[in-house]
Formats: C-alpha cells, sequence, structure tokens
C-alpha cells in the first residue's frame, strides 16, 4: 500500500476522519479489489457502518430497479466488453444513455429544464426525445418573469444594469414539472445554485445532460484538463484574472 508519507501528522489527523478519495494515490484500491487496500483516510476500510446501511437501501425494491437499470446501462454504453484483455471502448453520448436508461426504467414524460441561454439546445433535445416516442415537458428557467428584486438583488447586481431583469427561478421550474407529473427531469444548462434548488425541489429525478460553463462551451472539465497550463491560476489562491 502506498502511504500518504508527505501528510503532516494534523493533515493525516484530519483526513482520517475525512474519506479524500480524490488525492487517493495508491494503486490497487480497496473500493475496486478483494486483495486491494486503502490509505488513512479510506472510507472503503473506515466506513463499513454507512455502507452497510447504503446496501441496504439498495434491496428496497423501487431503488434497487432503479440502481440496476442505471448500473446496466452503464454496461451497456461500452462495447467488446467480452474481450481480454479488456480495453475501453465507449460508445453512447450521454443523450443516448438518457434515452435508454429513462425506455429501461419505463419512464414516459420527460421534463427539461433549461437556461434560457440554451433555447436552441433546449429544442433539439425536445425534437430527439419526441422521436424517442417521450412524452415531452420543457420549462425555462424565466418562467413567470418574476424580477430580481423579489431576492433583494440590488441594481448593481444585475447584469443589465438599469432595466428589468426576471430572475431564474429553479423552484418554478421543479413545481411546473412536478404539476405536469413528469417522471424523469433532464437539466439543460442551470447555473450553479440554480441547479441546486431545482434538484431540492424536482419530485421527479433528475439527470444533467448540459453543466453550463458560459466560457468553455460547457464542458468544466476543460478547466480541469488545463489547470497545469492555462488555468494554473485555479491553484493559487485568488482565482479573479486581473482586471484590465
Ligand atoms: S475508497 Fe479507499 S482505496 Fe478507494 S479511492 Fe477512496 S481512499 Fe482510495
Amino acid at each position: 500500500m502506498e502511504k500518504q508519507e508527505s501528510l503532516s501528522d494534523k493533515e493525516g489527523v484530519k483526513r482520517q476522519k475525512d474519506p479524500a478519495c480524490a488525492v487517493c494515490t495508491v494503486s490497487l484500491r480497496a473500493c475496486t479489489s478483494k486483495e486491494g487496500q486503502g490509505p488513512i483516510f479510506c472510507p472503503t476500510e473506515n466506513k463499513r457502518e454507512i455502507i452497510e446501511r447504503a446496501n441496504r437501501e439498495y434491496q428496497r425494491p423501487e431503488i434497487k430497479r432503479f440502481a440496476k437499470m442505471a448500473s446496466i446501462q452503464e454496461g451497456e454504453c461500452y462495447a467488446h466488453r467480452h474481450i481480454k484483455p479488456y480495453v475501453s471502448h465507449p460508445v453512447k453520448p450521454r443523450v443516448q444513455e438518457i434515452c435508454e436508461f429513462a425506455k429501461k426504467m419505463d419512464f414516459k414524460r420527460l421534463g427539461i429544464a433549461f437556461c434560457i441561454g440554451l433555447i436552441k439546445e433546449a429544442r433539439i433535445l425536445s425534437d430527439i426525445l419526441t422521436e424517442q416516442n417521450f412524452e415531452v415537458v420543457s420549462v425555462v428557467c424565466k418562467v413567470g418573469r418574476t424580477p430580481k428584486e423579489t431576492l433583494d438583488i440590488r441594481e448593481e447586481e444585475k447584469i443589465l444594469i438599469g432595466e428589468f431583469e426576471a430572475m431564474c427561478s429553479p423552484i418554478a421550474q421543479a413545481m411546473v414539472l412536478n404539476e405536469a407529473k413528469t417522471d424523469f427531469n433532464i437539466v439543460v444548462g442551470l447555473c450553479v445554485g440554480h441547479d441546486s434548488l431545482f434538484f431540492r425541489y424536482s419530485e421527479a429525478p433528475v439527470t444533467v445532460l448540459v453543466a453550463k460553463d458560459r466560457v468553455l462551451g460547457h464542458n468544466p472539465a476543460a478547466a480541469l484538463y488545463t489547470s497545469s497550463s492555462y488555468y494554473a491560476r485555479l491553484m493559487r489562491p485568488g482565482i479573479d484574472p486581473p482586471q484590465s
């Protein structure tokens, strides 16, 4: 097992309490191999009671079916699984994955909660889902034309300073889709935080098709991929670029 030798005692104690899988450097991991091991912060080794509690949840019939279909769908997103040695060969874009999972779950009515900045993408998605024989209900973020002043937003905190500006209303989006009794809701480009409220208020389970990134063409991972070059500033305190 590779120990996290570089940790100070204080960090080590803290990490013992807080799982930190994201910084695990073990080569044969406890979470993926019976022979594997975990570092001191390993939740596979330290959180047995929680793991068992989670596993009991999967025995609830509706949860088991949901998790089982998601797992089957995951497997079906790769080709050549029977060929050894296995080489990852993904074959399905996420939109296809969503359609196939929804069919497996017998979902008939799909909701789209989208950002007005992605209305073209939302329309294309609506067309695709309709072609795939789903009933589609879609709601834009600005639904209701509720003024930002409702949230005590000051004029200088708006985008369009000095003009009327409707707030994004993810709660209204969720409530409209709840009333429409959608089986499954799909998020298209909701803002950070607005998406969180939508997740909280949606009665139907939610998946994300598009994670908004205004700069990176809705590919937020690009900033991670370039964090040792063009986005190195993200690794330093104070991540705002200098004002020109
Ligand atoms: S569960 Fe344990 S072994 Fe797996 S990534 Fe997390 S710390 Fe590493």
